[in-house]
């Protein structure tokens, strides 16, 4: 196909956090007909997976929603309506259940796949406008604990570290991430830099994972006792002198508190618990304290924890311990998920206000409010429900009307069939989506069709805080609508609320977003960037302030950010001191017991993304990644009377599912792992407990049992 391209059209890949620059191929008729990585950008360096180099075939992939759609009930067929129409009802029907039942009883889920200048248009439109406080992201399901932890431990979200750490680290942890999998780029990147400086690597899973393969050290690790571990490597890197004690008297606070807590975690009571071996705990905990820099890493084996705000905590604690924090290859760098999971983090307002700002803080709350032209009253002093908090108060009628952007979570919230009870309780659900046939959309009154990814325009941040731009390539299929445009079509049915303006492009917004990131000791600042920089740049990373736009050409920083946060070792919080958080064990998880055996573990697989609504629809995705299907180990199987390829039947407290095994070493023997993306699997089954912080899901931590059907 590239003998048919006549034009290059420069884009960002929209899946997984890793940040690709992708570059669209046009046919001579405008057509699009290929994609391949942007060889000039810093983060893929002309590579991209599976995902990026089939993203094209989105534009005209099976199910797009055409024209909105509308239904007074559930079971009557659905009417296309324009978006006048569509968005009048829409705008009634919020305002009905507002004045009969409160504000709070309409309820709002975005993502971590929006653009966040939509973010930001949709923050303004929910807090300046309808002013629920009843508003999350999905990101609650996958990044919420390293958000928490963050905060905990530095005083503010923001991962310190970026992939030119692999460049310089002298020792690598990874807890619970499977970067050929997940996150393939980033893999390759530190596939490289192993490459040419041969640094150890540990990784910690209860899976063989693809990662773990690739490791010097794997410790499989008995699910959810992380905190064990890092405990008994604190208590050798304490016992053995290993600690730097310069950093820590410095720049942190509350060490004999840690000191004392770690002191009850010798590695030979720790073995038992957490299933590492005693003399393993002190050779990583010695490799890792006695390295010159050292980096830990994680993605979601840490936040999708009853422990995760506690897990993420922790391992800051391992990296302020040993001083990596803040140079080269010393740092806690937890892996994002989604492509623009920071994005909401900075911009969206779901869990605070724009620019890392705080709902609790009530000069941050005047900011805000004097920068939109409302009254400070007009905003909650706390945040409300999360995504997981929300279901159970529609259970309860205390949540009427709910609104989902781009998520769908009959298939990606834990015990599906009480999400979908939940579901046949709400009064009204507007549902927009990129697909009509979401499985979520089973149960809308309305639904919204929105363009997907490069049929539109704005920026997506990625894992190191990179600002990447996602430029528009196509036309929006049918008379589906940028989400930008559809948020601003609605603010203008609720502006009577507040007198709240919109700026008029995604452009424009951006503008508006940097006067919010300036100000005193903010580490947030983008305000020098501008659209065309970072396409001149492929992506620049924050803080880049006004002084770094004015770098010149010659000058080896040219457009580039800093690459570290707290390289002077100060933090975000009061005293400008990192804090020290002892991390005690509590084993809340729903462990394996006579009834259920099984661990059952859930991740993902290179081909698919979330719950396949888009990778789904993608001819060679689905070739090699076809149906749902469970790793079983073989000694298991053989006492369970199971084959390879035959079809169980799992089932746990929640529900049931019938799944093909696939046999294979890579899971212990009382564990069992199946992919998440699939409709009516493995979410039939997960429990999800709650980290009390972050309210993230514990979704790799359930238990089942097994038959043969
Ligand atoms: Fe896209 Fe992530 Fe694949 Fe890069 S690694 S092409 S960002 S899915």
């Amino acid at each position: 196909p590239q003998k048919k391209v006549k034009q290059w059209k420069y884009t960002t890949c929209n899946y997984c956090s890793t940040g690709c620059a992708i570059q669209i191929g046009l046919d001579a008729a405008g057509r699009v007909v290929t994609s391949r990585g942007h060889a000039g950008a810093d983060v893929n360096r002309g590579k991209l997976c599976i995902k990026g180099i089939l993203e094209h075939e989105l534009f005209d992939s099976p199910g797009r929603g055409a024209e909105p759609l509308w239904r007074d009930k559930l079971h009557q067929p659905w009417q296309p309506v324009d978006w006048d129409t569509a968005l009048d009802h829409t705008a009634a029907r919020i305002k009905a259940i507002q004045a009969e039942h409160g504000r709070d009883s309409f309820a709002v889920v975005s993502t971590g796949q929006l653009l966040t200048e939509e973010f930001y248009t949709l923050g303004k439109l929910v807090r300046g406008c309808i002013g629920t406080n009843n508003y999350d992201g999905n990101t609650t399901l996958c990044m919420a604990s390293a958000v928490s932890g963050y905060k905990r431990s530095f005083g503010a979200d923001g991962p310190p570290g970026c992939y030119d750490d692999f460049e310089h680290t002298d020792c690598l942890i990874a807890f619970g991430s499977n970067l050929p999998e997940q996150h393939p780029i980033i893999y390759w990147r530190l596939k490289e830099a192993r490459e040419r400086r041969r640094f150890p690597m540990i990784v910690v899973d209860p899976r063989v994972t693809m990662l773990a393969q690739f490791a010097d050290i794997h410790l499989p690790i008995t699910p959810g006792t992380d905190c064990v571990l890092i405990n008994a490597m604190l208590h050798v890197i304490f016992a053995e002198g290993l600690e730097d004690r310069a950093y820590l008297q410095a720049h942190t606070n509350n060490l004999p508190q840690l000191q004392a807590l770690v002191a009850e975690y010798d590695p030979q009571s720790a073995q038992h618990i957490c299933g590492i071996d005693e003399d393993m705990i002190r050779t990583v905990a010695r490799l890792y304290a006695g390295a010159g820099t050292a980096m830990s890493i994680w993605t979601m084996g840490i936040n999708q924890s009853t422990h995760g705000s506690d897990g993420v905590a922790n391992i800051n604690n391992l990296n302020l311990v040993t001083g990596n924090i803040g140079k080269p290859g010393g740092t806690s760098l937890s892996i994002t998920g989604q492509c623009n999971a920071m994005g909401t983090r900075e911009w969206s307002s779901c869990s605070g206000l724009p620019g890392y700002r705080q709902l609790e803080n009530p000069e941050h709350r005047r900011q805000v409010a004097d920068y939109w032209g409302v009254d400070p009253d007009f905003f909650p002093e706390r945040r409300g429900l999360t995504q997981t908090d929300i279901f159970p108060a529609i259970e309860t009628g205390a949540i009427k009307g709910l609104w989902l952007v781009a998520t769908n979570p009959l298939t990606s919230m834990p015990n599906q069939p009480r999400i979908r009870k939940a579901m046949e309780k709400l009064d009204f659900l507007v549902v927009q989506d990129v697909y009509e046939d979401v499985e979520t959309n089973q149960y809308s009154h309305v639904y919204l069709p929105a363009a997907v990814w490069a049929e539109k325009e704005g920026c997506h941040t990625n894992t190191e805080r990179r600002v990447n731009l996602v430029r528009n390539v196509v036309q929006p299929y049918g008379n589906a609508k940028p989400d930008f445009w559809i948020f601003r079509k609605l603010a203008e049915r609720f502006t009577g609320n507040s007198g709240i303006s919109f700026a008029e492009t995604p452009e424009q917004t951006f503008e508006e977003m940097k006067q919010l990131s300036t100000g005193a000791g903010r580490t947030l600042d983008i305000s020098g960037m501008t659209y065309a920089n970072i396409e001149a740049a492929r992506g620049i990373q924050w803080p880049f302030t006004q002084a770094h736009a004015q770098r010149p050409a010659t000058d080896p920083d040219y457009l580039k950010g800093e690459p570290r946060l707290y390289t002077d070792g100060r933090f975000q919080t009061p005293d400008g001191k990192a804090n020290l958080i002892p991390v005690r064990f509590v084993n809340n998880n729903e462990c394996p017991d006579d009834d259920y055996p099984f661990w059952l573990n859930s991740g993902r697989v290179v081909e698919h993304f979330h719950t396949r609504t888009r990778t789904g629809k993608i001819g060679n995705c689905n070739k090699f990644s076809p149906t749902p299907y469970m790793e079983m180990n073989p000694d298991a199987a053989a006492e369970q009377g199971v084959q390879h390829q035959q079809y169980v039947r799992l089932t746990s407290r929640r529900g049931d599912a019938v799944v093909m095994v696939q046999l294979t070493h890579r899971v212990p023997r009382n564990m069992v792992f199946i992919p998440f993306h699939f409709y009516d699997c493995v979410n039939r089954l997960t429990l999800g407990l709650l980290d009390p912080y972050s309210r993230q899901p514990a979704f790799k931590q359930s238990a089942v049992r097994i038959e043969a059907v």
